[in-house]
């Protein structure tokens, strides 16, 4: 594995305590890469890290609000079993799991009440190779409840604040594994992405956030929330340590019959700072009116960035663009209704008892349920219901289809889409909340690349005048995750910004 220059800069920065090994102020900074190097070299341990990042947990987490459990004697008994004799791809490596994802004996709660005490007695594949590749376990992040929403506001417990300005939301509805890491409370983190929940809080928290085609990453243990759409995929503080964890998590599973079984490659590999050949696609549909001027401005700077690098830049059409969110919200509704017919307080979690079995499925479902989740599955059932499902399931389906085909269209041309990830930056925490049609806006950008099943990582391209994060999000075809990963490491080290952190 490549020590990237940074490693090197940190080494700098460290300093000789007085046991004579090298200790440095400020370890939960450091990335995936700068932190395997220093302990492959044996300047850093596992648990000097660890100890790092919980104490800046301790410190921040009050404010920012973004675990919902934290899991420090769990970390430190894998850091304990850890062998130095034995180096994995993520040795020691501190991460944190979007809290929908199942680890056996951890607390998961989709952050809803109706699962607010469930334990899991199993293990999802992704957490289960994490460990293989040598994780600690920092804890379970803050998520709009089951994943429906774009700001963490619908979690069931609390709203994760954004790192940046406190006052604002984190984006969602991986909200918490954003935050984690542009806070550095983890070193790397997990979210899941159904319609931009990877990619919309990575652009409002300025972090590396990666969508992988669907089928790339085992669903297995994920609780599902639309099954056709659920992937799920790294959060981290550059684009290369993306890469490693994608490592990890990528392969075909047998308990998730949908995953596919492909050779796969090291993405590390084709990382590179020359561009040179390679085609760029730019969609005049995702620049549109009522998008955040600075959004537009901060990203067409990235786009002639990328084209001073050596791509080629080839103005592109996606002309169903306009039609993919109402058509996310007809599908996505109605596989949720179907998931979530499972919490009925017998098989998992939350029981309400009522005067007999519907009274008590009733009960608990009422009580258990938020309202925006309440509000999909009523979405979806009408949806799916007899009389109404050609006029609505089917034609979705169908629009769905002409979606994917124009990104087919468009990669006969090029090889990569440059778009926003977001028409704004970061609102207030509270600004859309009463209005859901806003807020399902805000993923206007993200919520086609799930329609068609294809790879797409938001990277940090700039910031706006009152000082966030800006997101530059770049699509690939299927399993084209290498060239994606290319182009964004190629405009991540020459434009820089992963270099300003939070001042928080
Ligand atoms: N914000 C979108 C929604 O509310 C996407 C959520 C997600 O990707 N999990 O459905």
């Amino acid at each position: 594995m490549r020590v990237a220059l940074d490693a090197l800069i940190v080494i700098e920065s460290l300093q000789l305590n007085n046991c004579g090994r090298y200790f440095y102020l400020e370890l939960y900074k450091l990335t995936i890469v700068e932190a395997l190097g220093l302990i492959s070299k044996h300047e850093l341990t596992p648990t000097d890290l660890l100890e790092s990042v919980f104490n800046r947990i301790t410190a921040l987490d009050t404010s920012v609000k973004a675990y919902v459990t934290v899991t420090k004697d769990i970390a430190a008994e894998q850091a304990g079993r850890l062998s130095m004799l034995n180096r994995t791809p993520l040795y020691g490596i501190p991460m944190a799991i979007k809290d929908n994802m199942c680890i056996k004996g951890v607390r998961t709660t989709c952050s809803s009440k109706i699962l607010e005490n469930f334990i899991p007695p199993y293990e999802s594949t992704v957490t289960g190779k994490l460990q293989e590749a040598g994780y600690c376990l920092t804890g379970k992040t803050n998520l709009d409840e089951f994943a429906m929403g774009s700001s963490t506001e619908n979690s069931g417990f609390f709203t994760t604040k954004n790192p940046w300005d406190l006052s604002r939301a984190p984006g969602g509805s991986s909200g918490g594994s954003a935050a984690v890491v542009a806070a550095d409370m983890c070193v790397a983190a997990i979210g899941s992405d159904t319609g931009g929940s990877i990619r919309q809080p990575a652009s409002f928290c300025g972090v590396v956030g990666l969508k992988p085609t669907y089928g790339l990453v085992s669903r297995f243990g994920l609780v599902a929330f639309a099954s056709s759409l659920d992937q799920i995929g790294p959060i981290t503080k550059t684009v290369e340590d993306a890469a490693i964890v994608l490592n990890v998590i990528a392969g075909g599973d047998r308990r998730d019959s949908t995953s596919a079984h492909i050779a796969i490659p090291d993405y590390t590999a084709s990382l590179s700072s020359d561009l040179k050949g390679m085609k760029i696609g730019i969609p005049e549909e995702y620049f549109i009116d009522g998008m955040d001027k600075e959004v537009e401005t901060a990203v067409r700077a990235a786009i002639s960035e990328i084209e001073r690098l050596g791509a080629e830049v080839i103005s592109i059409k996606l002309p169903h663009t306009a039609y993919a969110v109402a058509a996310y919200y007809i599908i996505a509704t109605s596989e949720a209704s179907s998931n979530l017919a499972r919490y009925d307080g017998v098989k998992y979690g939350l029981r309400v008892s009522g005067s007999d079995l519907i009274d008590t499925y009733m009960e608990t479902r009422a009580k258990g349920f938020g309202q925006e989740v309440k509000r999909r599955i009523m979405l979806g059932t009408y949806a799916l219901s007899s009389g109404y499902y050609d006029a609505y399931y089917k034609k979705a389906q169908q629009v769905r289809t002409l979606i994917k085909r124009d990104f087919d269209e468009a990669f006969k041309v090029v090889d990569v889409i440059a778009t926003p990830t977001s028409p704004t930056t970061a609102f207030k925490i509270g600004e859309k909340a009463d209005d859901p049609l806003q807020m399902y806006l805000s993923d206007i950008f993200t919520i086609s690349v799930n329609l068609a099943g294809i790879p797409a990582i938001s990277i940090p391209c700039g910031f706006d005048s009152g000082g966030l994060p800006v997101g530059l999000q770049l699509i690939g075809r299927h399993f084209g995750e290498a060239e994606i990963l290319k182009a964004a490491h190629a405009y991540e080290r020459a434009a820089g910004w992963y270099q300003r952190r939070p001042s928080i």
